[in-house]
């Protein structure tokens, strides 16, 4: 079976439900801090915090686990910044604890969420893996850390891996059973579809960037095409594969403007929309170069387009907010 970290969160829930959708057996590890038990509708769920390794060592003699997706991290930048141990202490020292329990009950196989904040200041756009790492805040460092234990590991004892550099995750579950809800909510999506009925207002941050129209680019890329990844590296490394990295993006910027035109379009709703102040430490274009995961394990980002991502982002967004109302009733 294969154990999903942090699968009750945003990416690994969509994750927890193609694999169970496809027959995969799974089983779901949560501290319940920022995950959903609303999400927990597929596979076996056992409540752990990877601080507790008496409880892993519990969970790898009663499971017959042969792999791992490791999602459960913290990802806020902001906060990241104002808490840097917190980011140290959770993505970092609780991924060690979890990969010596692997290494203790011989499972080799691990698919890690990275990010693309490994790279900060990009010196070149589109981004290559290649790109050196050079993380600006303690959330992309507490990755670039996970990155260079899992290298170090796997010439030491032949751990297999696969690290995946998300750009920015976007949309949600087609069936709206799942989606994006986090607590203080801080991305751009959401936010912009909660100006949409009015919950709180739209701000760009900062349109004074070297960009065509001041604001910031940014590569969004649907969680499903996201979940399609690991499922390719995941069969990638049973097949044998080598350790790898790969970055996940659809290879098209879209600029904070042009995200709030397409919601505007997709929800037929027109918001005020102000000009706030820059957010530290965003840098002003970000776009992946996802051709190595496209030619070596043929992954394609079929739901990536705009449209389709405010889409999905807007159903779920109503059911989520207007769960009571007749049409979300079961
Ligand atoms: N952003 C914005 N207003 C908001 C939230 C985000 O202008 O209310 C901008 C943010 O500065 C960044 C882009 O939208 O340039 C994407 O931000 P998000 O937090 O979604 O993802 P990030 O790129 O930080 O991972």
């Amino acid at each position: 079976m294969i154990l999903i970290t942090g699968g009750l969160g945003y990416i690994g829930s969509h994750v927890n439900k193609l694999l169970s959708s496809l027959g995969y057996s799974t089983l779901v590890l949560d501290n319940l801090v920022s995950g959903s038990m609303a999400a927990c509708k597929w596979g076996d769920f056992v409540e752990c915090d990877l601080e507790d390794k008496d409880k892993l060592k519990e969970i790898f003699e009663t499971y017959d686990i042969s792999a791992v997706m490791h999602f459960a991290a913290f990802t806020e930048v902001a906060d990241s910044v104002k808490h840097p141990s917190k980011y140290m202490k959770n993505n970092y020292e609780n991924t060690v604890n979890l990969l010596n329990v692997m290494h203790e009950f011989n499972v080799n196989k691990f698919i890690f969420s990275s990010t693309a904040a490994v790279y900060g200041t990009p010196l070149s756009i589109p981004i290559k893996e290649s790109h050196p790492l050079n993380p600006i805040n303690p959330y992309g460092e507490s990755k670039v850390r996970v990155e260079e234990e899992l290298s170090k590991r796997s010439h030491e004892y032949g751990l297999r891996y696969v690290s995946l550099r998300y750009f920015n995750a976007a949309g949600d579950d087609v069936d709206k059973e799942i989606g994006e809800e986090h607590d203080p909510e801080t991305h751009l999506i959401p936010l912009i579809l909660d100006a949409a009925i009015g919950k709180r207002d739209c701000i760009i941050f900062g349109d004074d960037y070297p960009t065509p129209d001041g604001t910031c680019i940014r590569d969004y890329v649907h969680v499903e095409d996201l979940a399609q990844a690991h499922l390719l590296a995941y069969e990638y490394l049973k097949d044998g594969g080598c350790s790898d990295v790969f970055n996940l993006g659809h290879g098209t910027g879209f600029s904070v403007k042009q995200v709030i035109m397409e919601c505007m379009k997709v929800t037929g709703i027109k918001f005020e929309v102000e000009i706030g102040e820059r957010r530290v430490g965003d840098p002003s274009i970000l776009v992946a170069d996802s051709t190595k995961i496209k030619e070596k394990l043929g992954w394609m980002p079929v739901n990536s387009s705009l449209t389709n991502i405010v889409n999905t982002a807007w159903r779920w967004h109503l059911k989520l907010n207007f769960k009571n109302h007749h049409y979300f009733k079961d």
